[in-house]
């Protein structure tokens, strides 16, 4: 076979540097090179799609070990001592055990000193596709390998104790044993990948942080029990020579018919290195370079974005979620409470790919590093959340939002509007986004601002107690003068030279009941000054309002206001604050007394009334004759500080709306027909217990 010349053939590619075996990596032809003991120290991506091993596996075990045909190599390596070169045919091992017979140029390189070095080997096939006849599937795609070179020495003890199931030939019941095999994939380290399989299934987080990790944490769901099954049949397998493991796996979704083969050897020095090779087409036709420079860019924009951003790779959910729906579950809501266990699950197999500067600084983390993991320290003060994260997720919710809590690295408590983007297609899980909004001090705000608003309405409804001095004083001197009237008549009876004891007794109970009256009214008086929070309780509102009409009754005595009630009998139970509701009732009877007062009519008149209003509200209404409002002022009069009056203050009907709409009604302002202003608040029902 004759040799083209190309611009990788006229260089001394491996002179020294770096760019250079970056120029043998683009080559198309196989590039090897190795010592003079036949040791592989460098192994083209070409050699790879040529031979099937990958370079992990390749580099640094010797070149023999892929020979079929050891007689013949004896002869080259003559040619090659002597003469500095050799050029032909060598028969070699390809990964799958088939043969391929590759044309190639062997060139002995030397030392300064003219020392012999090193041998570079340019290869390629010999016969057209008689390489790709040995493979299991002849797709040029399924050479270039996803590689990994597996550290197994902590699962030693675990294969030990497993070995005699392995030796009696029950590998496939090993596959069975899901615990079993998750604590070999969870010991099993990886020591290298090739960057085909940081790409596959590293998701963002790069070949250098997944050195060191679990092969469990990434080895997608699929295949797992077979990659258990292959690393345990290749450890426990103590023949001498290279032993190779091979077994077809079902697709995954990410590479179409995957073949998945796996050695090691206990000659080379390195016992405890089991090394995995998949090989199999990707759906996906783009580069793997397009791949990777659109990465980039979109790993760039995300450490650039203004909000903090944790990236996660949930697809091992996928599968969970599939099944789940294939065994008829379709109230995830049901099945976690009889499963807590798929929660926690969750929180361990999902894991944080990636994060932006943001979210290293929400946390006050150091590097992006810090995150890279499983998913669960998020929700360690928020245990609920991600079991709504599911449920959204398996309702097929695009989009997930909540306020949550969580810790940060130097322990803060902060609250967060957490966001969750599940990615398209839905199967996809691996590039689901968390984003966190630290809203911290907004929520600290709301909560001082309603601090004011209890505060400012404590303070008006203060004020307008000093307003109603005359009427309280009234209301208590009433029971009172009560009090005194029957004290004395009880005196005289029992002054005479024979008591009316029956009398005093009469007169006695008055007393008692008079006295408890003006009590009474104190302890209303004292409730409407009391600063308390704002509590809801089961409250009649026809009895609020009784109590209400306390503080005016003696103002529209005084000024010969006609007062009608016409309270609805068996008006439903309403959740509300009494003190809250009691001020909403006395502002609108002074604004309608005062009203009344600006008018010089003869009729001077309040109407109130409440009804149910059938659509699960009760309402209060209220209609004065004074001069009503003009229209111009209908849209502003609930706004605060708006007053038509000289000594006004404008904050009365504001706070009224702002009560009642806290406790989930309405309130409107009117004109009646018949004249004079009429408002109405409602209030919705409290449901009756079944
Ligand atoms: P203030 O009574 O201090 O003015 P309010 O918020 O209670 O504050 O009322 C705001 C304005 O709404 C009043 O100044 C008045 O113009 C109008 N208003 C309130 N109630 C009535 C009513 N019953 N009849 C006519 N106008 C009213």
């Amino acid at each position: 076979m004759a040799w083209r010349r190309g611009a990788v053939e006229n260089i001394d590619i491996f002179a020294n540097a770096e760019a250079d075996t970056e120029l043998a990596d683009l080559a198309s032809d196989s590039v090897i090179v190795f010592d003079l003991t036949g040791n592989i120290r460098y192994w083209n991506p070409a050699s790879e799609r040529l031979y099937g091993w990958p370079a992990i596996g390749a580099i640094g075990r010797n070149l023999s070990d892929m020979s079929s045909n050891p007689a013949f190599q004896i002869a080259q390596w003559q040619s090659l001592r002597q003469e500095g070169r050799w050029e032909g045919p060598v028969e070699r091992r390809t990964l799958w055990g088939g043969r391929i017979t590759a044309s190639v140029r062997q060139t002995v390189r030397c030392n300064a000193d003219g020392e012999p070095r090193d041998i570079v080997e340019y290869g390629r096939g010999a016969t057209k596709g008689s390489h790709l006849s040995s493979a299991p599937n002849a797709d040029v795609h399924r050479f270039a390998a996803a590689s990994w070179a597996l550290d197994i020495s902590r699962v030693r003890p675990l294969l030990d104790r497993m070995g005699d199931l392995i030796n009696e030939g029950a590998a496939a019941e090993l596959a069975q044993q899901p615990d079993w095999m998750d604590e070999l994939l969870e010991g099993t380290r990886i020591v290298n990948v090739n960057e085909r399989a940081a790409h596959l299934v590293g998701g963002h987080v790069g070949r250098s942080r997944m050195i060191g990790q679990p092969v469990g944490a990434f080895w997608p769901r699929v295949g797992r029990g077979v990659l258990a099954e292959l690393i345990a049949a290749v450890a426990m397998d103590h023949s001498p020579g290279v032993i190779t493991r091979m077994r077809k796996l079902a697709s995954d979704g990410v590479l179409r018919d995957p073949v998945i083969t796996a050695w090691g050897s206990e000659e080379d020095g390195r016992p405890d290195i089991v090394f995995v090779a998949v090989n199999g087409a990707t759906d996906d036709d783009r580069s793997f370079w397009y791949l990777r420079a659109s990465e980039e860019r979109y790993r760039k924009l995300i450490h650039h974005l203004p909000v903090a951003l944790l990236q996660v790779d949930a697809s091992r959910m996928a599968p969970v979620f599939e099944e789940l729906r294939d065994n008829g579950v379709n109230d995830l809501n049901a099945y976690l409470d009889e499963h807590p266990e798929l929660v926690d699950f969750m929180k361990k197999v999902v894991r944080v790919t990636e994060v932006n500067q943001r979210a290293v600084a929400l946390f006050n983390g150091t590097v992006p590093a810090d995150f890279i993991g499983s998913v669960g320290f998020l929700y360690e003060v928020s245990p609920e959340t991600p079991r709504r994260i599911m449920l959204a997720r398996f309702e097929g919710r695009r989009n997930y939002t909540e306020i949550m809590k969580v810790r940060t690295f130097d322990g803060r408590l902060i609250d967060v509007r957490l966001s969750v983007t599940f990615p398209a297609p839905s199967e996809r899980l691996d590039v689901t986004l968390l984003s966190l909004e630290n809203i911290t001090e907004r929520l600290r705000t709301e909560r001082q601002l309603h601090q004011f608003e209890t505060e400012f309405t404590h303070a008006a409804r203060i004020s307008m107690l000093g307003e109603f001095a005359t009427s309280i004083a009234h209301e208590v001197n009433q029971p009172l003068s009560a009090i005194v009237t029957n004290g004395e008549t009880s005196l005289r009876w029992l002054s005479r030279d024979n008591p009316n004891i029956a009398k005093v007794e009469q007169l006695t109970a008055r007393i008692v009941s008079s006295a408890r009256h003006a009590s009474e009214i104190v302890q209303r008086i004292r409730g409407m000054a009391a600063k308390h929070e704002p509590a809801r309780i089961a409250l009649d509102l026809n009895q609020v309002i009784e109590e209400a009409l306390l503080f005016v009754r003696h103002d529209i005595d005084a000024k010969s206001i006609h007062l009608s009630a016409r309270l609805a009998c068996d008006l439903p139970i309403v959740l509300a604050d009494r003190v809250q509701l009691q001020q909403v009732i006395v502002n609108l009877l002074v604004n309608s007394i005062q009203a009344i007062a600006q008018e010089s009519r003869s009729v001077r008149q309040i109407d109130l009334a409440t009804y149910e209003d059938g659509e699960g509200a009760v309402t209060f209404s209220i209609h004065d004759s004074g001069p009503g409002i003009p229209v111009c002022n209908l849209d502003s009069i609930f706004d605060s500080f708006f007053t038509t009056k000289e000594t006004g203050m404008g904050i009365g009907l504001a706070i009224c709306q702002s009560i009642i709409l806290a406790h989930g009604g309405s309130i409107c302002a009117s004109n009646h027909p018949d004249g004079g202003a009429q408002f109405r608040f409602s209030l919705p029902v409290l449901p009756k217990p079944n």
